[in-house]
């Protein structure tokens, strides 16, 4: 949780590695009166935080496994941590498939470092836009076109997803239609929270709370809630 003081405090992923005592990296979006406060910050400014909170994402019960990530939108911070993680022990895991789906290539954040991440062994990364511009070389539609291209191992593979709900469960859909088990899928949810610790319930999601029990939730776990609109 990151405190501006006198303005407010915003849940924000952690995108560095865990295990880097030295650095607590974020990448932040603009969207209202707290995110534009802290873009206004400058070097040497104070900012308050708490945590970190929530559930994470259990990379050590994946290694040896192929990880798909499928992100959409902009909302791919918690995924771009899960990738960070895994490029720097890359032998502990299988093949990385990224699959990223965005609606116009401006929207793309993070440029560089999916071309960096193309060029690491055993690392496919694809992307879509729903609009695509002449300049744009790659895939065209939603995110879920994709499964129809990459190869994946629905045996061996664990699928990380972020981004807005209406993707994550299309996408739950088609990777279940293609033969993966729930029990494989992992989503990070968002819902306003304000107090991090399961008190004030404004993040209640079903019988969870998404910042105590949440983010990360596998999929077999939260199905009945995530069907219903607006829980
Ligand atoms: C678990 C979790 C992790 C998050 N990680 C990140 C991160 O790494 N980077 C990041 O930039 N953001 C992240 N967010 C979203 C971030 O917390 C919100 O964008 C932020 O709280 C908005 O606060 P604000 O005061 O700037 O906007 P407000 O003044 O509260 O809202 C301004 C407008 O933005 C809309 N808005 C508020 N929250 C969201 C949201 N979550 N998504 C879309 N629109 C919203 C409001 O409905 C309103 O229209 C995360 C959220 C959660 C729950």
């Amino acid at each position: 949780m990151v405190y501006i003081f006198g303005v407010g405090e915003v849940p924000i992923s952690i995108v560095s590695d865990p295990t880097d005592p030295e650095l607590l990296d974020h990448t932040i979006r603009v969207v209202g009166r707290t995110t534009a406060a802290l873009e206004k910050l400058k070097e040497g400014d104070t900012v308050g935080l708490r945590g970190p909170y929530g559930s994470r994402w259990p990379l050590e019960d994946f290694k040896g496994k192929d990880v798909i990530i499928v992100t959409g939108g902009l909302g791919c911070a918690p995924a771009v941590s899960v990738i960070n993680y895994i490029v720097k022990r890359r032998d502990d895991y299988g093949a990385l498939k990224i699959l990223h789906g965005i609606k116009t290539p401006k929207d793309l954040l993070y440029r560089d470092r999916f071309r960096a991440w193309r060029r690491i062994p055993n690392t496919e990364v694809s992307l879509t836009v729903d609009h695509p511009d002449r300049q744009w070389k790659y895939n065209v539609g939603v995110v879920t076109n994709l499964f129809n291209q990459v190869r994946i191992d629905y045996q061996n593979s664990v699928v990380m997803m972020c981004g807005p709900e209406t993707m994550m469960k299309y996408a739950v859909r088609g990777l279940l239609s293609q033969g993966m088990s729930e029990g494989r899928i992992y989503l990070s949810l968002e819902r306003n929270m304000k107090c991090a610790i399961g008190f004030c319930g404004h993040c209640q999601f079903g019988p969870s709370f998404i910042c105590k029990e949440g983010p990360v939730f596998r999929y077999d776990r939260i199905k009945p809630w995530l069907e219903i609109r607006e829980v």
